[in-house]
């Protein structure tokens, strides 16, 4: 259903063609894909609606700038809209301002609260910081065991006191406990409700009030689609929340609902969880987003194709980074993509001074090989991609990387001996020694 989607999108887009500017009458078609597919991602009507509205006034007028169709300008316009209305700088947690910071997590039973507390605790434990982690759900006694055997999964403390004292009550004595203890952070797993009620909300008020906390979170499941809106409106007006965490994006929800609670309440989706396990949360990415609400893939593709030109001249910078010898995964997947969006390895062997005798068998065999390489640079995560000697220094990184891409840990072995033999040579080769053909990689 998806793959129909992006194709039809293509074709409204293909409407404007040949147009020297995008106008009112020619982008309404372009825009009825677009709310389409908005809708189809889960994204709220209402939202939807002045998203839509946005995209229009930015994209009207519009002109061809450089050799940029209208068309490609007006999918760079609703993803780049998307992304900016997503995004946010991301300032850190912890506000190591001496006392503890204290995070309120909201959210209705069964978003995956408990869940992301742990998660959470353990992404600041990881970045140095001394956690507690509390149980104000007296509702649920079993809530209180979950969070105590989470706890000790992931080796951070658990407060709780009984079922007898008030939530707010055991939340404000969690930070009296974390302020004599030296903790640097207090996570305060509160009691969720099937559905938005009255006595919960209050309850999240008297907390709040009790412990003045640094950041709201409200956690909401992606799965739950539109309903999202009105859920992150509610706890917004009556709670007031700093961020988000959208959970369980490992199914196939597509991410509307990040758009939703933004539009709706201003504040940022600062995580997103992709699975059961405490490990499971990753900083929200709005690009990664933007991508999968437009069900993508594609789409990006026809992004990237209307930036070729801007990438053209970044052709240079990466000459330069390669000398620097500070090219990395990153880099190099961008070199693909720009490869793909040109239609040829060869388009780019050729602008690299020396390399423009290569016979067409050496081209397919390093697209080919190119392939296998995008695959694996899919399944390293940024901080791999950014530094290439994590994965020499970690064989356990290596092997996770070969099971993600299909591939075995030999192969992802032997990818990096040859990036790195590849990042040297064409470092000399910049410096104009023509020393032979880098396509060999992995052959
Ligand atoms: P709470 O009632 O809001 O505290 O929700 P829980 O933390 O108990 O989570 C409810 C269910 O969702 C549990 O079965 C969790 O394992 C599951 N869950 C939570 N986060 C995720 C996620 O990111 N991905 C998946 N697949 N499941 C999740």
């Amino acid at each position: 259903m998806f793959d129909q989607l992006s194709a039809s999108f293509e074709d409204a887009v293909k409407g404007l063609r040949g147009q020297a500017t995008i106008s009112d009458t020619n982008v309404d078609n372009a825009l009825r894909q677009v709310r389409r597919a908005l809708l189809e991602a889960d994204v709220s009507l209402s939202v939807v609606k002045k998203f839509i509205e946005e995209v229009r006034r930015k994209a009207i007028g519009t002109e061809v700038v450089r050799g940029i169709k209208p068309d490609q300008k007006f999918i760079q316009v609703v993803y780049e809209q998307l992304v900016k209305l997503m995004g946010t700088e991301n300032t850190p947690l912890i506000r190591n301002n001496g006392k503890p910071t204290v995070i309120l997590m909201a959210g209705l039973q069964g978003a995956g609260k408990t869940t992301a507390s742990a998660k959470l605790a353990l992404y600041l434990k990881s970045q140095g910081a001394k956690v507690l982690m509390v149980a104000a759900d007296i509702y649920r006694p079993a809530a209180i065991d979950q969070l105590h055997v989470l706890g000790k999964q992931i080796d951070v403390e658990v407060f709780s006191i009984s079922k007898d004292v008030q939530p707010e009550e055991i939340a404000a004595a969690s930070i009296q406990k974390g302020c004599e203890e030296g903790f640097d952070c207090i996570i305060i797993d509160t009691a969720g409700r099937l559905q938005i009620d009255t006595a919960m909300m209050e309850e999240m008020v008297r907390i709040k009030s009790a412990v003045s906390p640094d950041e709201i979170l409200l956690v909401v499941d992606s799965m739950i689609g539109q309903e999202a809106a009105e859920i992150t409106r509610t706890f917004h007006e009556q709670v007031g929340i700093t961020g988000a965490i959208l959970t369980k994006l490992d199914g196939d929800a597509r991410g509307g609902a990040a758009l939703s609670i933004r539009k709706v309440s201003g504040a940022p989706i600062k995580f997103i969880g992709v699975g059961e396990k405490v490990e499971a949360l990753q900083p929200f990415h709005p690009e990664r987003m933007a991508s999968r609400i437009l069900g993508m893939g594609d789409v990006l593709t026809l992004v990237e194709k209307a930036q070729k030109e801007v990438e053209l001249a970044d052709v240079e910078q990466m000459q330069k980074k390669l000398q620097e010898a500070s090219f990395d995964f990153s880099d190099f997947l961008q070199q693909m993509r720009l490869i793909k969006s040109m239609g040829s390895l060869g388009g780019l062997m050729k602008m690299i001074p020396g390399m423009n005798k290569i016979d067409s068998t050496m081209i397919k065999q390093g697209e080919a090989q190119l392939k296998r390489i995008e695959a694996m640079i899919g399944s390293m995560t940024p901080q791999e991609r950014q530094n290439p000697e994590l994965l020499a220094s970690q064989p356990r990184r290596r092997g996770r990387i070969a099971q993600g891409s299909g591939h075995t840990q030999n192969e992802v072995d032997k990818m990096l001996v040859d990036f790195q033999k590849m990042r040297g040579f064409m470092q000399q080769m910049t410096r104009g020694n023509n020393l032979g053909n880098p396509l060999s990689m992995g052959n």
